[in-house]
Parts: C-alpha cells; sequence; structure tokens
C-alpha cells in the first residue's frame, strides 16, 4: 500500500522515520518516489594508470603496502586517524588514504585484491585517493558489478540506508501502472514496475535512461492530461453569453486612447463573452503595457451584463491601488465597487460579504481571501487574477469546482517563453499586449562596478534632491560572511548612517511580516522616504510613479527576467528614469548577460534569452513564481520527451478512450494539490 507508512519497513523506527521525514518522505509511496540524484557506475572497470584525475571511477587492484595508520591528536582528547597504503595492479600503483576509518580498513590485507571505488586527486607532487569505497573479490575472484544510486541526503541518513530502505519498499507496494499499454507500445515506454526497479537500481546505464524516460514522460503526461481535461470540461459548459454593446460607456469615459494591443485583447475578450462558453484567457503584457484598463474593461462589461466580478491581487497593497484607481472610474458608470483584505476589521469584513451575497457589490476587489469558505457571491461571472504566478492548475481548478463557471481572466507580466506558456497554461487561451501605452518611457540601463560607487551615490542623491524616490534592490538579507553580497538589512543601516544620513531611508525584505512589508510599501509609494532598500519582494506591480532611479546591487545573482520585472517598477511616471546594474563579476558571459539587458527592453526576448542560459528552474528567480515542479522532468533538457507527452495526451482525449483507473487517480491528484507536480 502506497499509503503505508514507512515505519513498517525493517529497521525504520521513530528516529529513522524522523530523518526520512526531513526529506519529505513519509509513505512508501513517497519513498519509491524519492528518486537518486546520481550514480556511481561501477561496472566498467579501469586500468589503474588510466585513472583520470577528479572523475570518479572503479577499479581492481591489489594491496601492495601493509597498512600503516597513525593518530593526529586534535583538541578534547580526540584524534584523526590516518591510514596509508598502496596499491597496483598490472598498469600501476596508486596511495590510497583513509581518515577514521580504521574499522573498513581492518579488512584489507596486503597481497589481496579488491574492488575499490574513489575519485583521484593530485597534482605535480603525486596522485591519491582519499576514503575510496571498496569491496573484497567474490569466491570467483570476479566482482558485483553495480551502477549505485546517490539519494540525496540528510544528516544521519546514509544513501546507502535510503537505498535499503527503497529496495524493501518496492517490495512491498504494488506500483500502478497509469500509462496505456498501446501508448507504451507506440512511445517505447517501459512498464511501471520495471521503471520504479531501474531508477533505484539499474542493471544498466541503458536501462537507467529508458526508466528515466519513462518516469519523466509520465509526469509530463499527467499534467498535460490534467490542462486538457480541464480545458474540455470548460468548452462543454455554458453560460449566458454577455452583450458586450452595454460597455460602450466604459470606452466613452476613458482618459485616454487605448493602445491597438489593448483593443486587440479587449476584442478577444468580448468574443469569449458573446460565445456564452466559459472564457478561460491569459493576458500577457510587459510591466506597463496598460493590463488594468484591458481588465477594467472585462468587469464593466461583465458587471453591466447583470454579473458580479472578483479581481484578485497577490497582496493587499495592490488591491487597494487597484480599488483606488477602479473604484470612482467604474463608479461613475454606475457599478458598486468593494475592497475585501485582510487588515479591514472582522465587521466590515461581515458586512461587505452580506453585500456580496445580496449582490449589491458589482465588483470586488481583494487578495485571495476573496475565495475563502466564507464568501458567498449571488451571481459571480468573472474572475480577474492579476500578477497570480500562483494561480496554477490546481487553484484554476479549484475555481472550476465553485459551481458556477465564471469566466476566467488572468493578468501576468512574466513574460513566459511560448514552448513554456503552452505548458504552464495549457488549459488557457492566450492575449499578448505587445506594445507600450504612448508617453511611456524607456528605462536607461547602465551596467557598472565599483569603481563608479561615487558617482553613483551622487547620482542618487541628486535624484534625491528633485524629488524623486530611488529603488536599491539587494540579494540576501543577512550578511552571511563568506562573500560579499550587499545584504539589505545592512547596506540600508550603511546607506542611512554612512551615505545619506539627511536621506530617509526604508527596508523592505522578505522576512518581514505580510503586514509590516506593505506599511513600508505603502509609506514609500505616499513618499515618506526617498530610498527603500530591499529584496526582491517588490517585484510585484507596485506603483510608484515617482521612483525614477533602481540601482541592482550584485545584479550578476539575478535571473534576466526577475531584472527585467525589478526595472518594470520604475519609469512609470513622466520623469526620465533609470536603471544601474552593479556588478564586479570577472565573468565575460556573465557580463554579456547583463549588457544585453541594457540593450534591450523587450521581456520576450528577454525571457526567451535567460530560459536558453539558464533553463526555467531559475527562469522565475525563485520556486514561488507557480512553475510545476517536476521530480525528474527538466523542461528545457527533456522538451522532445514534453512534446511527446502533450501528443499522447491529445491523442489519448480525443480518442474518447476512458481513462484508465490508475491513470484518473494521478490526474485527479494534481488537479486538488495546492501545488501541482
Ligand atoms: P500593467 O500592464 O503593468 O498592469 P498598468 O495597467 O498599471 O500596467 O498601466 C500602467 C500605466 O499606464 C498606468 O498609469 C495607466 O493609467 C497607463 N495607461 C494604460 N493604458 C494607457 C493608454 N492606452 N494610454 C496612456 N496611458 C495608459
Ligand atoms: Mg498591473
Amino acid at each position: 500500500m502506497e499509503q503505508e507508512s514507512i515505519r513498517v519497513l525493517p529497521g525504520i523506527g521513530p528516529k529513522k522515520a524522523e530523518l526520512f521525514a526531513r526529506l519529505g518522505v513519509r509513505t512508501l509511496g513517497e519513498l519509491v518516489r524519492f528518486f537518486p540524484r546520481d550514480y556511481e557506475d561501477r561496472t566498467r572497470l579501469l586500468p589503474v594508470a588510466s585513472l583520470e584525475v577528479d572523475t570518479p571511477a572503479c577499479f581492481l587492484a591489489t594491496v601492495v603496502t601493509e597498512p600503516h595508520t597513525h593518530r593526529i591528536p586534535k583538541g578534547g582528547g580526540r584524534a584523526t586517524e590516518i591510514t596509508k597504503l598502496t596499491v597496483a595492479d598490472h598498469t600501476g600503483r596508486l596511495n590510497l588514504t583513509f581518515f577514521n576509518a580504521s574499522f573498513s580498513v581492518q579488512r584489507l590485507h596486503r597481497g589481496e585484491s579488491y574492488c575499490f571505488y574513489g575519485t583521484v586527486t593530485g597534482d605535480y607532487l603525486g596522485y591519491a585517493m582519499v576514503n575510496p569505497q571498496f569491496e573484497p573479490l567474490d569466491a570467483t575472484g570476479g566482482v558485483t558489478r553495480s551502477i549505485v544510486p546517490i539519494y540525496p541526503l540528510t544528516a544521519g541518513l546514509s544513501s546507502r540506508q535510503v537505498a535499503q530502505a527503497v529496495q524493501h519498499a518496492l517490495e512491498r507496494v504494488a506500483l500502478p501502472e497509469t500509462l496505456p499499454e498501446r501508448l507504451r507500445r507506440d512511445y517505447d515506454l517501459c512498464g511501471a514496475e520495471e521503471a520504479y526497479r531501474q531508477i533505484h537500481e539499474p542493471r544498466s546505464m541503458e536501462a537507467l535512461e529508458a526508466a528515466r524516460r519513462r518516469l519523466v514522460f509520465e509526469e509530463f503526461f499527467h499534467f498535460s492530461l490534467a490542462l486538457a481535461l480541464m480545458r474540455t470540461r470548460r468548452t462543454v459548459q455554458h453560460t449566458a453569453p454577455y452583450d458586450t454593446r452595454r460597455a460602450a460607456p466604459f470606452f466613452a469615459a476613458l482618459p485616454f486612447r487605448l493602445t491597438g494591443a489593448q483593443q486587440r485583447a479587449i476584442d478577444e475578450i468580448f468574443e469569449d463573452f458573446r460565445r456564452g462558453v466559459p472564457m478561460s484567457r491569459l493576458v500577457q503584457g510587459d510591466v506597463g503595457s496598460g493590463k488594468t484598463m484591458v481588465a477594467a474593461a472585462a468587469a464593466c462589461c461583465a458587471a453591466k451584463n447583470g454579473a458580479q466580478v472578483a479581481l484578485m491581487a497577490p497582496t493587499e497593497l495592490l488591491a487597494r491601488q487597484h480599488y483606488e484607481r477602479l473604484a470612482p472610474m467604474l463608479g461613475a458608470l454606475g457599478i458598486s465597487c468593494g475592497l475585501l483584505v485582510g487588515s479591514m476589521t472582522p465587521k466590515q469584513k461581515a458586512q461587505c460579504r452580506e453585500a456580496l451575497q445580496a449582490g449589491t457589490i458589482d465588483l470586488i476587489v481583494g487578495t485571495h481571501a476573496l475565495f475563502s469558505e466564507a464568501t458567498v457571491f449571488k451571481r459571480l461571472g468573472l474572475v480577474i487574477a492579476d500578477e497570480q504566478h500562483r494561480f496554477g492548475v490546481a487553484q484554476r481548478a479549484a475555481l472550476l469546482r465553485k459551481g458556477e463557471q465564471p469566466h476566467l481572466l488572468i493578468m501576468s507580466a512574466t513574460p513566459i517563453p511560448r514552448t513554456l506558456a503552452l505548458f504552464l497554461y495549457g488549459d488557457l487561451d492566450v492575449s499578448v499586449i505587445d506594445e507600450l501605452p504612448p508617453g511611456r518611457q524607456q528605462v536607461d540601463t547602465f551596467l557598472v562596478d565599483e569603481r563608479y560607487r561615487r558617482r553613483l551615490n551622487a547620482f542618487i542623491r541628486k535624484q534625491a534632491d528633485e524629488g524623486h524616490q530611488v529603488f536599491i534592490v539587494c540579494p540576501a538579507i543577512e550578511e552571511n560572511g563568506t562573500d560579499d553580497l550587499k545584504a539589505a538589512e545592512q547596506w540600508a543601516q550603511t546607506l542611512q548612517e554612512q551615505v545619506f544620513p539627511q536621506l530617509r531611508v526604508a527596508l523592505l525584505h522578505g522576512k518581514m511580516r505580510g503586514a509590516e512589508k506593505e506599511a513600508v510599501m505603502q509609506a514609500f509609494a505616499e513618499g515618506e522616504f526617498d530610498l527603500l532598500v530591499s529584496t526582491t519582494v517588490i517585484e510585484v506591480g507596485v506603483d510608484v510613479p515617482n521612483a525614477t532611479l533602481m540601482v541592482v546591487e550584485n545584479a550578476e545573482r539575478f535571473g534576466l527576467s526577475q531584472l527585467h520585472q525589478l526595472r518594470g517598477r520604475i519609469g512609470r511616471g513622466s520623469a526620465k528614469s533609470y536603471c544601474v546594474l552593479v556588478s564586479e563579476t570577472r565573468s565575460d558571459e556573465t557580463r554579456k548577460r547583463l549588457k544585453a539587458l541594457c540593450a534591450t527592453s523587450d521581456g520576450f526576448r528577454i525571457a526567451e534569452e535567460d530560459l536558453q542560459q539558464r533553463g526555467p528552474g531559475d527562469f522565475f528567480g525563485s520556486r514561488q513564481h507557480g512553475l510545476p515542479l517536476f521530480r525528474l522532468g527538466g523542461l528545457v533538457r527533456d522538451m522532445s520527451i514534453l512534446r511527446d507527452a502533450q501528443n499522447a495526451a491529445a491523442e489519448l482525449l480525443a480518442s474518447g478512450e476512458t481513462l484508465p483507473e490508475a491513470l484518473r487517480t494521478q490526474v485527479d491528484a494534481l488537479l486538488t494539490e495546492e501545488n501541482p507536480a
């Protein structure tokens, strides 16, 4: 049984179980899905003379000197034991050194042969191998050649112990086959049982590769299927078509002309509204491309057709900003707006919820708390998620389960390369806003090193003297001794006390509580500070039009897309704006990367570049952005498997066959988990 606790396995008591829990492994099912991070290939035996420095390898050799152990006293009555001996085969000799291994070294005898596994290190003073693994030859003089799995470890658990537990678990659980047989044949994939056995204890490198391919395929296949299922479930639903002409007053009241791209996005949304099928649409547009107006047009149209609209923002501050911007505008058109955020009093919240249930609020703006159980809508027709990178598959599925089939509009400023977007948002239609409103300016971006510090400080002072504000972004929050990262906390203090005593410096970092962060951000937005020193927490959508300069310290630590997102925080007002990347990097590669950012402001080009260079793991800067995490699959490395899996999912659904039970279970789990995959 997959759900059984690993405590049922021999040798696993409460203490061991606790160690496994630290690795996220509690059940047998989790244990067999705890994959090795690497393997030691002991199937190929090399002659001693051909061992290469720094490359782990396996070889047969005979002990030719008596092992000699001496002790080096350390403090506290303890000692380090060093054992030295020499081994040789017909091609050459090698010195071995063992530290604190007297127990296992006792098993080594002069004149006998062993199979060793280790890494040669050394330089012109001589080569040696430290603490190699070894095994005696068996009765026939042979060795067990194997590929040994290396597991991610936690203190107190050895890779061998994990391997043993996994083998026991594999004997107990029957692994469900989730891939239909025909599909396995068509795509040349091995069975589940075989795959799990080979990934943990590979018979050969070929078998390992085949196992990995099958498991990666499976992961991608489940995910693709989940997306496709959501899409089909949606398209057979019906909603009352909206009469989009009722939104006319909105356009008449606009203070500016929409850009062509905004107009196109709105047309696409309205087309969806008229069809009478719930919309699932992603609007992608670079920072500052004017997504809010597109959302407002959609909201107005829905409200004018008698529907309630919920606009969800990732932070309370952003929710407030939206509310303050939209309420007067839409209010003037007879649309009543409300705000529902965590910091309101229980009484205020209750009143707001009552109004929602009674249907007297047309547009409610808030954080995801909007969708807590307590909120009941009278006639929810449209949900807009702004900058909700975490609005993943599971959240989208949860919304569907609300039963009301509202239209769904997701706004994102993260330019996602097509290949990834297809995958992450395969269940959504996409509108792209690829044009900035007129008058929005380019942010001039420069790359400098420490030699410019003085001039940079003078520039910061000048911006502040002119009444503008400055963002200073640092990669980490605490000084960590080992390197010279500009830690936000420390840096804020230095700037305030030593560099700019006459300016008002604020600090914002990820370890602060939500309310604390918002208070600081709010105060900065209201002009109470000149400088805001922060970690990347300012990434998301807050508007401070008066900020004209952003300085990024240790810029080499950031991904290009992330820097681009950060840079989008400035240049929102009428004054000329600048972004200064400070980096001491010596790597030409990195300099080239950062220079690319200075040269272009096209978010999509930057995203593609970033994806190529760093891979999707780093693409969003961190895990927090709702990018599904796969146990084995890499979205770039395994792109061709990904395509196959997508095709297979589409074929299976098109065939109309019912999904095997095991497959259904897996896919449903993806649609209900908090963090899919
Ligand atoms: P984002 O796409 O980053 O959410 P916003 O919707 O916040 O961008 O818009 C950025 C700024 O541009 C806002 O101040 C908004 O009022 C302004 N804006 C939006 N559309 C237009 C337009 N068509 N013409 C001029 N200004 C616009
Ligand atoms: Mg926005």
